[in-house]
């Protein structure tokens, strides 16, 4: 008979027919009468039950049949006797398609820490907790083409490697075929990239704005949703120097119409998970569950994650500027003392993820969209606003991750532009494929870029970026 998936079989009509299905042993428990057999096939988080009668299989097969195996199960479906699951399968044969040797499998059926499972990186994904974080990876992957496709964005692919560097100044990974050690030098000893490969320096994106912009005045509009890469030297829980990012880009959108979209964007996708991916939610939330119990109490969150989930989906993100931010930090912290962990600078100084979490998660206890940042410290593509002193930025930050979306409505007027360039030290003579859009057709436009992998933070609960992307890139971190 063909395989069927555990995930399609679980939701079967018929039984007493005969099915085969091939997966990972996760346990086998039992004793000389009969044995019960955990199988996971990673289409789904429950295992099928496979009950296997020692005088059907023989118990050389048996033996091998060891947690972390792989099997092909040929044999009866038919209605559970046991609690907690509607069939399991009376085997009638079992063939060993790949054994694991009990004494070496990493994996034995107890719990490990995440430390542990990232120095396994190629194994965790049989895990209960990876296989659930991957597959709603994949969900949301889906969901981003499913909202776009319907909104009649178009799927723009932006360069990974990139000529500009206008962006990333200091945080850029080089891409090169010179001999590092000993590059060709110019006479005045700097590296002739002449001589490289695309004969000028060349780096991985760190974002595919520029070129999403340039796609948004031609085809109104489009979105990019590819790897993006930042050689940021910093071990947070919020970054990786390999991650994924989605960024839209629309003609004809002000700063307003940009948060609407955004907003919609993200209750699309959470809503989107809700519906689609309930069994694991429900076992990523009881894991939470179960590590709170030890906590003290004040450390408990208020929510379960579908009960944060559906908050988030339902209601309407608080949106304030910068200036009223600032004014809610200073006045929850009138007396400017040192200790306090919400001391902020002032006007003008950017916010700090503390900053950033007391608005979210004591102040509004809700998502927020901060707007109209001070020029200086946002980028030069950014919007001037009337006051000559803020910008058309917005951040959208969400309750445990902190910046989960940054956008803003871009300058698209040519004068400003190239003075903001001109203050920032952004060399125009390597922009001018960019100055183009402003010089023929300029249109108002806006965009944002949504990390990705801080969502799926967010919506499996996971504490670690780290444990959302299947192989994380960080600092002195890249070994397959
Ligand atoms: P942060 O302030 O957290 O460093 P950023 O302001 O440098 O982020 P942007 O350039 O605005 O980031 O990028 C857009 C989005 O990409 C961010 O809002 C965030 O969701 C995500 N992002 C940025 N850097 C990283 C990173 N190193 N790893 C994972 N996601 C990231
Ligand atoms: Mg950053
Ligand atoms: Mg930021
Ligand atoms: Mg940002």
């Amino acid at each position: 008979t063909k395989r069927i998936k555990i995930e399609a079989l679980l939701k079967s009509s018929q039984t007493n027919i005969e099915v085969t299905v091939k997966g990972w042993v996760r346990t086998k428990r039992g004793n000389k009468n009969v044995n019960f057999i955990a199988l996971n096939d990673g289409s789904t988080i429950n295992n099928l039950q496979i009950v296997a009668d020692p005088n059907l299989i023989s118990e050389e097969i048996l033996k091998q049949v060891s947690t972390g195996a792989c099997i092909a199960v040929n044999g009866t479906l038919v209605e559970s006797q046991g609690a907690g699951q509607k069939f399991e399968i009376n085997a009638k044969e079992i063939q060993v398609l790949g054994a694991a040797d009990p004494e070496k499998y990493p994996l034995q059926p107890k719990k490990h820490s995440m430390e542990f499972l990232r120095e396994i990186a190629h194994l965790r994904p049989r895990t209960n907790t990876f296989g659930a974080v991957f597959r709603i990876r994949h969900a949301m992957a889906f969901a981003v083409h499913n909202f776009f496709n319907e909104k009649k964005f178009f799927y723009m692919h932006t360069p990974i490697i990139t000529g500009s560097d206008a962006e990333g100044a200091g945080e850029m990974f080089r891409v090169t075929t010179l001999d590092a050690k000993n590059p060709p030098l110019k006479e005045d000893g700097s590296v002739n990239f002449k001589e490289d490969f695309f004969e000028k320096e060349t780096n991985l994106t760190v974002s595919g704005q520029l070129e999403g912009e340039l796609g948004a005045l031609a085809l109104s509009d489009i979105y990019t949703f590819g790897p993006t890469f930042r050689a940021e030297n910093s071990n947070t829980t919020r970054h990786l120097a390999e991650f994924w990012m989605i960024e839209p880009e629309m003609a004809f959108y002000d700063l307003q119409d940009n948060m609407d979209l955004a907003e919609e964007f993200l209750k699309y996708l959470i809503n989107y998970a809700l519906e689609n991916c309930a069994d694991d939610l429900a076992f990523l939330e009881q894991r939470l569950i179960e590590e709170e119990k030890n906590k003290p109490a004040n450390e408990k969150s208020e929510m379960t994650l579908t009960e944060k989930l559906r908050f988030v989906a339902e209601n309407d993100f608080e949106r304030i500027t910068y200036t009223e931010a600032i004014d809610i930090l200073r006045n929850c912290n009138p007396n400017k003392k040192k200790k306090f962990q919400y001391l902020i600078e002032g006007w003008g100084t950017d916010l700090q993820s503390e900053h950033e979490r007391y608005l979210v998660e004591k102040h509004f206890k809700k998502p927020v969209i901060l707007t109209n940042y001070p020029k200086d410290i946002k980028s030069f593509y950014m919007r001037m606003n009337d006051d000559e002193k803020t910008v058309g930025a917005m951040d959208i930050l969400f309750p445990g991750i902190g910046e989960i979306v940054g956008g803003s409505q871009r300058e698209e007027r040519l004068d400003k532009l190239v003075s903001r360039m001109n203050e920032m030290g952004v060399p125009t003579h390597e922009m001018e494929w960019y100055l183009d859009t402003r010089r023929y057709g300029s249109a108002p436009h806006s965009g944002f870029g949504l990390g990705f992998e801080r969502l799926i933070i967010f919506v499996t609960g996971m504490a670690n970026i780290r444990d959302v992307i299947p192989f994380p890139r960080t600092p002195g971190n890249a070994e397959f």
